[in-house]
């Protein structure tokens, strides 16, 4: 297969928000798209009505789009294989229901709802709890291979409902080379005899997807390791419709944090992190949050996504999405289920928050800075503050004292830092730097060093009293950055407040 026909595609049913593995899915497809120089589709595969959810296909869209990873084709995008959403293609699928019928691949069945309970119960009963539909059952059940063709037709015109199923064959062993799995065997005695086409007209999810997969020259099937046990009826499909295969890779499943369990959608407010990648209330009014939301970054969350099942084989941790496209490949995805670490996750965004700019930083806070806070001010406060913040509203909230005088003093550092001595270095300290004309970081770690090495002292007999007085905390940037940013006024102001404050602190105590 030449590298332009890779077609690949990302089909969600749109029953809820997209889960963060629905995401690295997503991802993965597009990924190795872009590695192939191939083409990256979105389908909505909606056949089952009575689980459509009304905002979720809007919400993988947006979702898509936050992380930057846009379909070539489809609902909304067009493409020549549309339309992309499946209960818009509606009458295509029934012709294959019949050719499969017509090859005796596929047969009708009548049997009702209580029928297939009854049946169920009864199999219960006799100590066989997973009664299935398959080559032995079906020859005593209401279908087109045990009534005679008279009473079938008969059915069928006095449009007595019916399904379609696959009428599996008997002991063959069904083979396919999955990408990342190897070979996988199934013996058919172990499938059932699946619906393809059901009673309210519409195709089951099986059948759509492999007649759209095919119609939509799709040349690799990437998807969750869940579809695995699917994958034998859908090779089985390919052959009776004498269709080429295409190729297969699922994906490892995403592990919860705590133990070896799947993750699923509720571990994560439970856990403390988020699952979706945007926020979501539930009609019921209940809220699952989302990176977006949360303060993540896309690129923070697509190259902590990438890494869940996947390894570059190198040393190399921060990738943009270009670099993971060039760099992807099935070859790397491991089949063991993926560990989801949420401080890992973090130390992501603390890397890209860290490498931005503190121009787009500020840009970023833009509505969350006083607004009499000049332009220059916002970008070194964002500068000062990106260092130790995880999420770009860390900066404010951990770098307040930058802007306001400080609201308290943290009692912990007075309690082990403030000694009998200080108030007076701290006096001592203050006359210095009234005396400093350029008051600038450089010139006010010099001033300090001298101060230092005359009285003999070490570094944080005044530098952290220096730093509490100023900040009202025990750690923070540079604190000659900091004094030079607050001006000379504002910190032999905020020392002498702050020697009145925490000396009544102390007597308090
Ligand atoms: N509609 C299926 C889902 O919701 C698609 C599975 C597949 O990719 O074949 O995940």
């Amino acid at each position: 297969m030449s590298k332009d026909n890779v077609r690949v595609r990302f089909a969600p049913s749109p029953t809820g928000p997209l889960h963060m593995g629905g995401v690295r899915t997503a991802l993965y497809n597009y990924l190795f798209a872009k590695n192939n120089n191939g083409t990256f589709i979105l389908r909505i595969e909606d056949t089952d009505q009575t689980r459509f959810v009304e905002g979720a296909q809007d919400y993988i869209i947006n979702a898509f789009n936050w992380c930057g990873i846009t379909p070539d084709e489809g609902p909304g995008i067009g493409g020549a294989y549309g339309p992309y959403i499946q209960s818009e293609r509606k009458d295509i699928y029934q012709e294959y229901a019949q050719k499969l019928i017509n090859s005796e691949k596929a047969y009708y069945a009548f049997d009702t709802a209580e029928e297939l309970t009854k049946m169920r119960d009864e199999a219960k009963k006799m100590g066989m709890p997973n009664w299935q539909y398959n080559g032995v059952s079906r020859l005593s059940m209401r279908n087109s291979l045990t009534l005679p063709k008279s009473e079938v037709d008969e059915l069928i015109a006095s449009q007595t409902p019916y399904v379609i199923r696959m009428k599996m064959p008997r002991n063959e062993d069904v083979r396919f080379e999955d990408e990342i799995r190897g070979w996988v065997v199934v013996n058919t005695n172990n499938l059932d005899d699946k619906v393809l086409f059901k009673s309210d007209g519409m195709p089951t999810y099986h059948l759509a997807n492999i007649v759209d997969d095919h119609m939509m020259k799709i040349s690799h099937v990437i998807r969750g390791e869940e579809w695995l046990p699917s994958a034998p009826l859908h090779v089985l499909l390919y052959d009776a419709l004498g269709w080429d295969r295409p190729k297969f890779a699922h994906l490892p499943l995403l592990l919860r944090p705590d133990g070896n369990g799947k993750l699923s959608k509720r571990d994560g407010d439970r856990l403390g992190f988020p699952v979706f990648p945007l926020d979501w209330l539930t009609k019921d009014n209940e809220l699952f949050s989302g990176y977006k939301e949360k303060g993540y970054f896309p690129e923070a969350f697509i190259n902590m996504l990438a890494f869940l099942g996947w390894n570059p084989g190198t040393q190399q941790e921060l990738f943009s999405l270009e670099e993971l496209s060039d760099a992807f490949g099935l070859d790397r995805v491991s089949k063991g289920g993926a560990k989801f670490d949420p401080e890992k996750t973090k130390w992501f965004q603390q890397q890209y928050i860290r490498s931005s700019s503190a121009d787009s930083l500020a840009d970023m806070l833009k509505d969350s800075f006083p607004e009499n806070l000049g332009h220059q001010e916002r970008i070194t406060i964002c500068e000062l503050m990106k260092e130790r913040a995880t999420f770009a509203a860390d900066i404010i909230k951990d770098g307040a004292y930058l802007i306001q005088k400080p609201k308290g003093y943290d009692q912990k550092v007075i309690s082990k830092k403030w000694k009998a001595q200080t108030p007076l270095l701290v006096q001592e300290w203050q006359n210095i730097i009234e005396g400093i004309d350029e008051f600038s970081a450089s010139n006010i770690e010099a001033k300090f060093k001298s101060f230092l090495e005359e009285k003999s002292l070490g570094f944080g007999a005044v530098l952290l009293p220096f730093r509490l007085l100023v900040t009202g905390v025990g750690a923070g940037p540079g604190m000659f950055d900091i004094a030079a940013f607050l001006g000379k006024e504002e910190v032999l102001n905020r020392i002498s407040t702050g020697l009145i404050e925490v000396e009544k602190i102390k007597n308090e105590a």
